[in-house]
């Protein structure tokens, strides 16, 4: 063996002595209740298709006449031949969706937050994140060489801390507005490996007290908050007040990419210098052509229902599960955010132990993955549940006394 290969050898020998290893799992089935993985059929609760539109008729006969029409790629990057019709149809809809002036989609959510942040900040920036966002919005700040601060997870107090440190260190050291430094906040609605909600309404009152920007990604609160089901800041109604709204087509829409809804100055300006949008290409066809489906399905009466049976499992499994996450040390998260959502955490700790569980839970044919370091903080693992409109009653049934036993036998 050569050397190159014996260091990556070691360096993977450390991750699993530390249970920190990972392998991917190949799926044979669509996404569903029910997947497929090796000779078993597991019943999955780890899927962010949370309205069951991933596999949905409606969207896959968009993504085949897209095909038909338009091709199987893209071609080329949007700004040189690849806007194709769909994107525009997708953004337009976005838009609409959102009540917002103008949309820009993007081939991921993470290639949505590195082209956007990048794009509005610089180095004699100032970028503040809750201490839990998405490694994505992590990641593009670094990448934007802006200046870091963190604040402690919907921690507000601390939040106008660093914001008035913030204010400090912006004096205009020029009166042009130019080189003028800018402060932005950036939080998820929805926080994707925990399940709570940010205080999104005491966020804008302090973003405006201070005069800073804020951006907030709804990638697990698009389509499942507000009369509209737009996500959180419309729940809050908050919407109009938000910069940067940004979300995911890859999870309740059931498709693939990411958004960012707005005003037109916004859209243009990012159309013109988020470099992951500019030197990309063009998300193929069939994935604009689902995710405007998806869009659209949202807003329709059959998305409405979808929406009303999604929670109705989320009460039940959380009514379940509740005796049981209590004793697992995270007893006051509850009463700190009582927004519901589709996401269940069950907190585990060490990570030794969030793999056995899950390997517990496999062995009765239910797929919870363990969440882990880097993920998650080290000593946080935990068992992510995640609840869809294609799980029955029964299912979640099934999965509350799978997690009683093993509860039990600890
Ligand atoms: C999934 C996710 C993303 C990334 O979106 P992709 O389309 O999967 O790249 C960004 N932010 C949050 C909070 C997410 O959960």
């Amino acid at each position: 063996m050569n050397s190159f290969d014996e260091e990556l050898n070691r360096r993977l020998a450390a991750l699993r002595q530390q249970n920190l290893h990972r392998e991917l799992r190949r799926v044979d089935s669509q996404q569903s209740s029910r997947i497929k993985i090796g000779s078993k059929t597991l019943l999955n609760f780890s899927s962010n298709d949370y309205l069951g539109l991933a596999n949905d008729p409606i969207l896959k006969e968009a993504a085949i006449k897209a095909i038909e029409r338009f091709g199987a790629g893209s071609g080329a990057s949007r700004l040189i031949c690849g806007s194709l019709a769909p994107h525009h149809e997708l953004e337009e809809t976005l838009a609409n969706f959102k009540g917002t002036e103008a949309a820009l989609s993007f081939s991921t959510g993470y290639a949505t937050a590195t082209g956007t942040i990048c794009a509005l900040l610089g180095k004699n920036d100032i970028i503040i994140l809750d201490k839990l966002v998405h490694a994505c919005i992590v990641d593009a700040a670094r990448l934007s060489s802006a200046k870091i601060r963190v604040f402690a997870h919907n921690d507000l107090d601390d939040l106008e801390k660093i914001l008035k440190w913030a204010k400090k260190n912006i004096q205009h050291p020029t009166s042009n507005i130019q080189h003028r430094k800018r402060v932005l906040i950036v939080t998820e609605s929805v926080f994707s490996m925990d399940g709570d909600a940010a205080p999104l309404r005491d966020i804008v009152a302090l973003k405006e007290k201070h005069g800073a920007w804020l951006m907030v990604d709804e990638a697990h609160a698009t389509g499942l908050y507000g009369k509209n089901r737009r996500g959180l800041a419309e729940e809050s109604g908050v919407s109009e007040r938000i910069e940067i709204q940004m979300g995911t087509l890859g999870k309740a829409v059931g498709a693939s990419g990411g958004y960012i809804c707005g005003t037109r100055p916004l859209i243009d300006f990012l159309v013109n210098r988020a470099r992951s949008f500019i030197f990309s290409t063009a998300p193929v066809p069939a994935a604009a052509a689902a995710a405007t489906a998806g869009v659209r399905f949202i807003q329709s009466s059959e998305g409405e229902r979808r929406w009303r049976t999604l929670w109705e499992r989320v009460e039940q499994c959380r009514t379940g599960i509740l005796p049981i996450s209590d004793s697992a040390k995270d007893g006051d998260r509850r009463d700190a955010c009582p927004t519901l959502s589709a996401i269940i955490p069950i907190l585990i700790g060490d990570e030794a132990g969030a793999v056995a569980a899950s390997a517990a839970l496999r062995e009765q044919d239910i797929f919870v993955p363990a969440i882990r370091y880097p993920t998650v903080a080290r000593g946080q693992a935990r068992l992510r549940v995640t609840l869809t409109v294609t799980h029955t009653p029964d299912d979640v049934s099934e999965l509350v006394a799978a997690l009683q036993s093993i509860h039990n036998h600890k």
